[in-house]
């Protein structure tokens, strides 16, 4: 199937209100025009190069994600036009990114990311590292980020039950968290979880942002 009739195919089948991320990494920029033509607007990327070299060359009004791991030293370089960061997995990495924000003058959107999958290969916050760090009560010093909500992945694996408890426990975490600290915060309300293999059962779970490559792309 075509790029645009992927996403096409896609965006009918999931509810309006979940946003998709189309993630482009190692995919060539005229790939991503193919997707844009059908209509999409927000990307993903991992890689820092490849986000600054394909933000230069393709339309301004494409919103850029950052989905993967984010070295301090190389924030700077996406910090004057992100949209948003997936990844904030430590306490370092969001006092650089408020560093070069600031330096922007700019507020950059963020997500909390947690670490919820048996992998240890994925970063992020335990759910309870997550509320320890919430309740220092220092995310007031970040004034030039805004955590607009949190960001997780399931266990690669077949088995749908243990992926959607993952899920779950982000959705609860989720809860737990707004009300907590934000209750009153309208813009803190993403759920980023889901991608090719597993978006369906994180719809079901409470996903307001689903980050799908392979789906749309094809393989990397
Ligand atoms: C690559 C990547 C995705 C997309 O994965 P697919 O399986 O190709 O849909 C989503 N989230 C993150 C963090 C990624 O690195």
């Amino acid at each position: 199937m075509s790029i645009k009739s992927s996403i096409k195919k896609l965006a009918e089948s999931v509810p309006s209100e979940v946003k998709i991320v189309a993630v482009s990494k190692f995919h060539s920029t005229d790939e991503i025009m193919e997707a844009y033509e059908a209509g999409q607007r927000i990307f993903g990327e991992s890689r820092v190069q490849e986000l600054v070299q394909k933000n230069h060359e393709l339309p301004k009004d494409i919103e850029w994600h950052f989905v993967g791991g984010l070295q301090r030293n190389k924030v700077k370089q996406i910090a004057p036009f992100i949209s948003l960061i997936h990844s904030i997995d430590s306490e370092r990495l969001m006092r650089e990114v408020n560093k070069q924000a600031a330096a922007n003058n700019r507020t950059i959107p963020c997500l909390l990311q947690i670490h919820v999958a048996e992998e240890d290969t994925k970063s992020g916050f335990t759910p309870d590292e997550c509320l320890q760090f919430l309740s220092k009560g220092v995310l007031k010093e970040y004034t030039h980020v805004k955590f607009v909500g949190i960001m997780g992945m399931a266990t690669f694996t077949d088995d749908e039950d243990k992926v959607r408890s993952e899920f779950q426990e982000l959705r609860q975490l989720f809860d737990k968290v707004k009300l907590q600290y934000f209750a009153n915060d309208s813009d803190f309300k993403e759920i980023s979880m889901g991608m090719t293999g597993d978006y369906p059962t994180a719809i079901e779970e409470g996903s307001t942002m689903i980050r799908v490559g392979t789906l749309i792309f094809g393989e990397r």
